[in-house]
């Protein structure tokens, strides 16, 4: 059978479905809603978007129904091999979670030889089997098609096998993830065939904008300022990077200033691999395309709207509370010392105290120019003015003759704020945070003085 249009397959609805429409929208294409809910159109080139449920699409794929298709690494890793089977063209990056083996906190875990024997429950009857046969492990595989978390507490297995992302459901069912199976996220697939000759070409200039947008996704922008001498080194160092720009630093003849993009995620240890290689000035940022993202309300889901809203803490949840958790850890044990530590670490560099005086404050406030200074002590004002008014006021009530009741608000005796900064300080998470501590402040000491503060974190 010959088609005119080439045919993606993607979720229709559920976690991925909405972020492989985006995906489509970042690469340029505009996607519009078809005659049916089975297809989608994309108008400004010759392809159809079709609306399958996602474990029908690896058999789409393969079977040639479909050109290309986006679905979990969980579920195309599930299929049994075969030559058949469709491939992995790229990762996307989103829809990321962990396919793991999670016990009842009572069940002690020591490794892969602890499940010999044992009973496990998973909707990933293949890729878990797989994975007993890696360590050795003889263990009997109980496959249901899902809520496969309530199967140890039924009796039906001793543990179990299952995606995973922030570990809520696990922890509600009295579960703990012990060991990981499968790291998955969203993977373009093609079929084992490629397309008919016409719709070759669509299906590759299809991939290669697609991994235009994939591939500066995760970029970061790094710079630095380096001795001549250590380029060999630093460009061995840089992950990913293509060429890095160099020019030559005005009146230095042996430094240069490098900058480049990384591909890949530049971890802190990056960093300081570079500064050990003699970089100095070293910054790295998110490419904009990484921060922001453009989000049309008026085609967006309900759910897709909810998600836009969601506080980022909530989408890279695991990663940033990893960090924060040890840094909260850190400051409870070292106290200030610990402050200086992770200052220099993330911003660089580390306040000579911790303590600002008023003579600092007034000479940062003189630095700033007037319209900033006015901008920022309106901000201040504002918020200032809201955390005020909207302070929990006591209340005392007689329940019966003689019986008074009275619910009575304390501030905490002091608490520390966290503002990050690095190359670009964070003035409105400062100005969030701290104007509402201090009016809790100003109803402990209507005396304290409230002298405007524009740079004093503690
Ligand atoms: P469908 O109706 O299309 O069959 P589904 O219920 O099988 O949907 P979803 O729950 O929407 O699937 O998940 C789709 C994919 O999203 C999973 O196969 C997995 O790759 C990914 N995913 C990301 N996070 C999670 C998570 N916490 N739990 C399950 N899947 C996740
Ligand atoms: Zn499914």
């Amino acid at each position: 059978m010959t088609r005119e249009r080439l045919r993606i397959a993607l979720q229709k609805s559920g976690r991925l479905a909405e972020e492989s429409l985006a995906l489509l929208r970042s690469a340029g294409f505009t996607v519009t809603k078809g005659a049916n809910e089975l297809f989608y159109r994309i108008d400004n080139a010759p392809i159809d978007v079709l609306r399958v449920r996602d474990d029908d699409i690896p058999t789409l794929v393969a079977d040639g129904v479909a050109d290309l298709g986006i679905v979990g690494l969980n579920v195309l890793e599930e299929r049994e091999s075969s030559a058949r089977n469709p491939k992995e063209v790229m990762r996307l990056g989103f829809g990321r979670c962990a396919l793991k083996i999670a016990a009842p906190e009572k069940v002690a875990y020591e490794g892969p030889y602890s499940l010999d024997g044992v009973r496990i429950a998973t909707s990933y009857p293949h890729i878990l089997e797989r994975f007993l046969d890696k360590h050795g492990v003889k263990a009997e595989i109980v496959t249901m098609t899902g809520s496969v978390e309530v199967a140890p507490r039924l009796g039906l297995a001793q543990v179990i096998c299952d995606l995973v992302s922030t570990g809520a459901t696990l922890e509600a069912n009295g579960l703990r993830a012990v060991e990981p199976v499968l790291e998955s996220e969203a993977v373009l697939i093609r079929g084992p065939k490629p397309p008919q000759h016409d719709l070759a070409a669509t299906a590759e200039r299809f991939i290669a904008r697609v991994r235009g947008v994939t591939a500066s996704r995760g970029a970061k922008y790094v710079m630095m300022n380096a001795p001549r001498a250590a380029l060999p080194q630093i460009r061995a160092i840089l992950p990913g990077a293509g060429a890095p720009t160099v020019t030559p630093l005005a009146g230095d003849e042996d430094a240069v200033a490098v900058h480049a993009v990384c591909q890949e995620s530049v971890f802190w240890e990056t960093l300081e691999q570079l500064k050990a290689a003699g970089a100095r000035h070293l910054g790295a940022q998110y490419r904009e395309d990484d921060v922001m993202q453009r989000l049309v309300w008026s085609e967006l889901s309900e759910a897709a709207r909810t998600e836009a809203l969601a506080r980022p803490l909530k989408r890279r949840e695991t990663a940033v509370a990893d960090v924060v958790r040890t840094i909260f850890d850190d400051v409870e044990r070292e106290g200030e010392a610990a402050v200086a530590r992770w200052a220099l670490k993330l911003d660089q560099r580390a306040p000579e105290a911790l303590t600002l005086s008023g003579a600092a404050v007034d000479a940062a406030r003189a630095k700033l120019a007037g319209d900033d200074l006015e901008a920022l002590d309106t901000a201040i004002a504002n918020v200032a003015a809201f955390h005020t008014a909207t302070l929990p006021q006591d209340s005392e009530i007689e329940t019966a003759p003689g019986v008074r009741c009275k619910r009575v608000w304390r501030p905490i005796a002091s608490c520390g704020l966290y503002i990050p900064a690095g190359t670009a300080p964070l003035f409105s998470t400062l100005i969030m945070l701290a104007e509402p501590a201090r009016a809790q402040r100003a109803c402990r000491s209507a005396s304290s003085p409230r002298r405007r503060v524009t740079h004093r974190t503690r």
